[in-house]
């Protein structure tokens, strides 16, 4: 393959072989190095190619096509390819006797040119023609996305589910829409896949996948899922914010540390729009760049990161720490970091579960951003998340509603973000208002809010809502090993302690460390922590921190 990967194609047909073979030999001759020649030798095989090339997107410069072959003429074949690659240049090989289909052809499939055999000299009366056709294409040629496709229903989970693993994960996609756009009919059509299959993954190599899981897709990019040690100093899970800089501390520090992601790293400040209150970033950073940043700085001290890998418990056995993983494999180590963070409390409301991913979103602001273009969005919350949604989706659509319980954004938003607000002029803030029920048949339509105080109802249409209210943090695998408040944060430190006691089972001659969990060895950072500040810069500087504990616990473990 090679650098072909690139090259625009030249396809030659032909069903007599000699003449294929001299034609395709002509051809790489002159155009090799910068196209790449395929040869068929009939209309039929050629098709194959073109819906092949078609799939794998890529693009067809010239077809050089004999007229005269069993089965399917030139022009009949000319008819069928087009249609897949309309800005191809068309060429017909011809015999005296054709002249006339040529003639016709000229109409019927915009041909560009017919040539008579022989073409000897190919200096003459071949590279001429062709070479000023293949000018006049490159001139109008705009290169195809070189990337992955993805194919699907607007309003599918599934759909929404792919588009946000590979944003999430910071893989540029195209997204076709079978509703609207004719080339994803062509591409289900010769993936051989049908409707009920979608979405539909394409890739620049390799088969399409239908319905892929995140595991497959993740195992076509190559994403790392497998530990390359049985045994790390630290092993953290979570590569939000403090999973990530808990990663460069620990590497940078010549602990053999590994990172365990279920989704995607960047946690939820990798779902963040604008992030403009951390520290060295006067006008703000997106969660995408933070995030690339953070991975690149990982990776470059030598951590490892799985993803999307998920822990689904931990156990301890001497001074050994435990993490089991849901592909059914255990990972040891003998200092372990939580930071799986949190992530929105569902809305439990009628409608709301069935429309989720059809207009209905946690969070997925950026995700779903242009496809609200020219239309009427609603937020439900009134944290500093909301009102970031609020903006980056209100450069979008056409109006941005946000819903608010109580009286002002005043006490759950920070200033700046109120100030932005109330400059943009389509972002409105519903006060005393909270959504009561949604409504839709395959996708959100409207939804039904009421008044807190007067329980007045109306109904209004939306095409989108986005969800952002209080957080819940990941901790049910860990449930049975580590003491956890009512709500599931992990308690550390001094939090563990009641009337100056040390927890139950706590063995140790010292007490837990601040971010130590109530397990000597697993300590616990960001947001999933009882009392965490939920900010970026907390988690990361928790992240940081606990890195220094985990030494101070390495250097009283025995070997
Ligand atoms: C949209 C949005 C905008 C925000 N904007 C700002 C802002 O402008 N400024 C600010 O300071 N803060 C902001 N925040 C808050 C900030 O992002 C969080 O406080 C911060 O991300 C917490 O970091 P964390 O590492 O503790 O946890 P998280 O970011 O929640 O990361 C935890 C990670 O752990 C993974 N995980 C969970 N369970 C498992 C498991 N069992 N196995 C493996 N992996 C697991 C999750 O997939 C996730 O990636 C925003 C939050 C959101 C959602």
């Amino acid at each position: 393959m090679g650098q072909d990967v690139e090259k625009s194609v030249i396809l030659a047909v032909d069903d007599e072989p000699a003449v294929l073979s001299a034609v395709a030999r002509d051809l790489r001759r002159e155009y090799g190095k910068q196209y790449r020649v395929l040869r068929a030798d009939s209309g039929t095989t050629a098709l194959e190619s073109v819906r092949r090339l078609k799939l794998r997107n890529k693009p067809v410069a010239l077809f050089l096509v004999d007229q005269r072959m069993p089965g399917m003429s030139g022009v009949e074949f000319l008819e069928q390819a087009i249609e897949l690659f309309p800005a191809a240049k068309r060429v017909l090989l011809t015999a005296y006797a054709d002249t006339e289909a040529a003639i016709r052809a000229i109409n019927e499939v915009g041909l560009d040119y017919y040539l008579m055999k022989p073409w000897d000299p190919p200096e003459e009366h071949l590279y001429p023609v062709l070479t000023d056709l293949l000018d006049d294409w490159q001139g109008q040629f705009s290169p195809p996305f070189e990337g992955i496709r993805v194919v699907g229903h607007r309003w599918s989970a599934q759909s929404h589910q792919v588009k946000d693993f590979l944003s999430r994960n910071l893989v540029p996609y195209q997204w076709l829409d079978i509703e609207i756009d004719e080339e994803a009919h062509h591409l289900l059509e010769f993936s051989n896949a049908d409707g009920s299959q979608l979405p539909l993954v394409l890739f620049p190599d390799g088969p399409p996948l239908p319905q892929p899981t995140n595991v497959q897709i993740a195992e076509k990019l190559g994403l790392r899922m497998h530990p390359g040690l049985a045994f790390y100093d630290l092993v953290i899970v979570g590569a939000g914010p403090a999973g990530l800089a808990a990663a460069v501390y620990g590497a940078s520090e010549g602990l053999s540390t590994l990172l365990i992601e279920r989704e995607a790293p960047g946690g939820q400040a990798g779902t963040s729009s604008r992030i403009e209150n951390y520290l060295g970033f006067p006008i703000g950073l997106s969660g995408g760049d933070l995030t690339r940043r953070a991975v690149a700085q990982v990776s470059r001290f030598g951590a490892e990161i799985l993803t999307p890998l998920e822990a689904t418990g931990i156990r301890t056995q001497d001074s050994y720490r435990f993490v089991a993983l849901t592909d059914g494999s255990e990972v040891s180590c003998h200092a372990l970091l939580i930071a799986t963070g949190a992530s929105y409390r569902k809305l439990d409301l009628p409608g709301i579960e069935r429309l989720t991913g059809a207009g209905v979103y946690y969070g997925a602001a950026i995700t779903e951003a242009l496809a609200c273009r020219d239309k009427d969005v609603f937020i439900v919350g009134g944290g500093n998340s909301a009102g970031q949604a609020a903006m980056y989706l209100s450069k979008y659509a056409s109006s941005v509603t946000i819903l608010v319980r109580g009286e002002s954004l005043a006490t759950s938003m920070s200033q700046y973000l109120i100030a932005q607000i109330e400059a943009q002029e389509n972002i409105a803030v519903w006060i005393r208002s909270r959504v009561v029920e949604a409504k839709g048949s395959t996708s959100l339509e409207v939804i039904i809010i009421a008044d807190v105080v007067t329980g007045d109802v109306r109904t209004v249409p939306a095409y989108a809502l986005f969800i952002f209210i209080g957080a819940m943090p990941h901790t049910d695998w860990v449930a049975d090993v580590l003491k956890r408040d009512s709500q599931g944060f992990i308690l550390t430190g001094p939090d563990l302690l009641r009337d100056g006691r040390r927890p139950r089972g706590w063995n140790l001659d010292r007490a837990p460390y601040l971010l130590e969990t109530s397990v000597p060895g697993v300590f616990a950072a960001g947001d999933v922590r009882q009392r965490s500040v939920k900010r970026v810069a907390s988690a990361v500087g928790e992240g940081s921190m606990a890195v220094q504990f985990v030494h101070q616990y390495l250097s009283r473990v025995p070997e």
